[in-house]
Protein backbone atom coordinates (compact mmCIF):
# COMPACT_ATOMS: atom_id res chain seq x y z
CA UNK A 1 0.00 0.00 0.00
CA UNK A 2 1.30 3.26 -1.04
CA UNK A 3 -0.04 5.71 2.48
CA UNK A 4 0.38 9.58 2.84
CA UNK A 5 0.49 10.97 6.37
CA UNK A 6 -0.42 14.53 6.98
CA UNK A 7 -0.67 16.48 9.86
CA UNK A 8 -1.27 19.75 10.90
CA UNK A 9 1.05 21.72 13.36
CA UNK A 10 -1.27 21.02 16.90
CA UNK A 11 -1.54 17.29 15.41
CA UNK A 12 1.91 16.53 14.40
CA UNK A 13 2.43 15.00 18.35
CA UNK A 14 -0.72 12.73 17.52
CA UNK A 15 0.82 11.60 14.58
CA UNK A 16 4.18 10.70 16.00
CA UNK A 17 2.43 8.82 18.40
CA UNK A 18 0.33 7.19 16.14
CA UNK A 19 2.85 5.99 13.85
CA UNK A 20 5.08 4.72 16.25
CA UNK A 21 2.60 2.45 17.63
CA UNK A 22 1.61 1.23 13.91
CA UNK A 23 5.90 1.21 13.09
CA UNK A 24 5.77 -2.74 12.47
CA UNK A 25 2.82 -2.41 10.77
CA UNK A 26 3.20 0.93 8.38
CA UNK A 27 7.40 0.05 7.67
CA UNK A 28 5.86 -2.85 5.63
CA UNK A 29 4.17 -0.42 2.57
CA UNK A 30 5.42 3.05 0.73
CA UNK A 31 5.06 5.92 3.32
CA UNK A 32 5.03 9.51 1.87
CA UNK A 33 4.19 13.01 4.11
CA UNK A 34 4.12 16.53 3.86
CA UNK A 35 7.85 18.81 4.37
CA UNK A 36 7.57 19.40 7.90
CA UNK A 37 5.85 16.14 9.39
CA UNK A 38 7.92 13.74 7.49
CA UNK A 39 10.79 15.37 9.03
CA UNK A 40 9.50 15.15 12.41
CA UNK A 41 8.71 11.33 11.69
CA UNK A 42 11.69 10.55 10.06
CA UNK A 43 13.46 11.49 13.01
CA UNK A 44 11.48 10.06 15.87
CA UNK A 45 10.56 6.81 13.74
CA UNK A 46 13.47 6.27 11.90
CA UNK A 47 10.74 5.13 8.46
CA UNK A 48 11.64 5.35 5.25
CA UNK A 49 9.12 8.00 3.94
CA UNK A 50 8.74 10.44 0.72
CA UNK A 51 8.21 13.75 1.37
CA UNK A 52 6.74 16.19 -0.44
CA UNK A 53 6.95 20.42 -0.13
CA UNK A 54 5.27 21.60 3.30
CA UNK A 55 1.96 21.26 3.13
CA UNK A 56 1.22 25.32 2.97
CA UNK A 57 4.08 25.80 -0.01
CA UNK A 58 2.06 23.00 -1.61
CA UNK A 59 2.41 19.48 -0.29
CA UNK A 60 -1.15 18.75 0.17
CA UNK A 61 -1.20 19.63 -3.57
CA UNK A 62 1.32 17.24 -4.84
CA UNK A 63 -0.43 14.43 -2.62
CA UNK A 64 -3.75 15.19 -4.32
CA UNK A 65 -2.22 15.03 -7.75
CA UNK A 66 -0.99 11.65 -6.57
CA UNK A 67 -3.74 10.69 -5.63
CA UNK A 68 -5.54 11.36 -9.09
CA UNK A 69 -3.03 9.27 -10.45
CA UNK A 70 -3.67 6.18 -8.31
CA UNK A 71 -0.29 6.23 -6.81
CA UNK A 72 -1.93 6.79 -3.36
CA UNK A 73 -4.02 4.16 -1.82
CA UNK A 74 -4.41 5.83 1.47
CA UNK A 75 -4.64 9.46 3.30
CA UNK A 76 -4.35 10.01 6.79
CA UNK A 77 -4.42 13.77 7.66
CA UNK A 78 -4.55 14.55 10.91
CA UNK A 79 -6.36 18.19 10.77
CA UNK A 80 -6.76 20.71 13.17
CA UNK A 81 -10.47 21.67 13.23
CA UNK A 82 -9.91 24.51 15.64
CA UNK A 83 -7.13 26.29 14.08
CA UNK A 84 -7.23 28.29 10.44
CA UNK A 85 -4.85 27.26 7.16
CA UNK A 86 -3.66 29.47 5.30
CA UNK A 87 -3.89 26.80 3.00
CA UNK A 88 -7.48 25.88 3.27
CA UNK A 89 -8.60 25.59 -0.49
CA UNK A 90 -5.76 23.02 -0.75
CA UNK A 91 -6.78 21.07 2.23
CA UNK A 92 -10.27 20.70 0.92
CA UNK A 93 -8.70 20.29 -2.99
CA UNK A 94 -6.70 17.01 -1.62
CA UNK A 95 -10.18 15.85 0.41
CA UNK A 96 -12.35 16.35 -2.57
CA UNK A 97 -10.01 14.60 -4.72
CA UNK A 98 -9.59 11.41 -2.40
CA UNK A 99 -13.34 11.09 -2.78
CA UNK A 100 -13.41 11.49 -6.48
CA UNK A 101 -11.08 8.36 -6.60
CA UNK A 102 -12.66 6.49 -3.23
CA UNK A 103 -9.83 6.82 -1.26
CA UNK A 104 -9.94 5.71 2.26
CA UNK A 105 -9.08 9.22 3.64
CA UNK A 106 -8.88 9.46 7.83
CA UNK A 107 -8.89 12.89 9.06
CA UNK A 108 -8.81 11.74 12.84
CA UNK A 109 -7.37 8.85 14.71
CA UNK A 110 -10.33 7.08 15.31
CA UNK A 111 -10.72 6.59 11.48
CA UNK A 112 -7.01 6.30 11.29
CA UNK A 113 -7.08 3.57 13.76
CA UNK A 114 -9.64 1.43 11.50
CA UNK A 115 -8.03 1.79 8.20
CA UNK A 116 -4.80 0.70 9.90
CA UNK A 117 -6.71 -2.09 11.39
CA UNK A 118 -8.30 -3.04 7.54
CA UNK A 119 -4.92 -3.13 6.00
CA UNK A 120 -3.80 -5.41 8.45
CA UNK A 121 -6.38 -7.64 7.35
CA UNK A 122 -5.89 -7.58 3.97
CA UNK A 123 -9.14 -5.39 3.20
CA UNK A 124 -7.49 -3.18 0.35
CA UNK A 125 -5.01 -5.77 -1.16
CA UNK A 126 -7.11 -5.66 -4.29
CA UNK A 127 -6.15 -2.02 -4.83
CA UNK A 128 -2.88 -3.50 -5.43
CA UNK A 129 -3.93 -6.19 -7.44
CA UNK A 130 -6.00 -3.77 -9.89
CA UNK A 131 -3.25 -1.28 -9.94
CA UNK A 132 -0.39 -4.29 -11.47
CA UNK A 133 -3.34 -5.13 -14.10
CA UNK A 134 -3.43 -1.50 -14.51
CA UNK A 135 -7.38 -1.58 -14.06
CA UNK A 136 -7.24 0.27 -10.85
CA UNK A 137 -10.25 2.99 -10.95
CA UNK A 138 -11.09 2.27 -14.42
CA UNK A 139 -14.20 3.61 -14.62
CA UNK A 140 -13.10 7.20 -14.08
CA UNK A 141 -11.33 6.80 -17.35
CA UNK A 142 -13.97 7.46 -19.17
CA UNK A 143 -13.88 11.46 -17.49
CA UNK A 144 -10.78 11.32 -19.07
CA UNK A 145 -10.16 13.88 -21.55
P1 LIG B 1 3.50 20.11 6.95
O1 LIG B 1 2.16 20.33 6.17
O2 LIG B 1 3.63 18.66 7.22
O3 LIG B 1 4.58 20.60 6.05
O4 LIG B 1 3.39 20.92 8.21
C1 LIG B 1 0.95 19.88 6.71
C2 LIG B 1 -0.16 20.78 6.28
O5 LIG B 1 -0.29 21.84 6.88
O6 LIG B 1 -0.90 20.49 5.33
Amino acid sequence: MHIALIAHDKKKDDMVRFVTAYKDLLGKHHLYATGTTGKRLIEETQLPIHRFKSGPLGGDQQIGAYVSENKLDIVIFLRDPLTSQPHEPDISALMRLSDVYNIPLATNLGTAEMILQGVEAGHLEWRDIQREKGILNKDYRKYDV
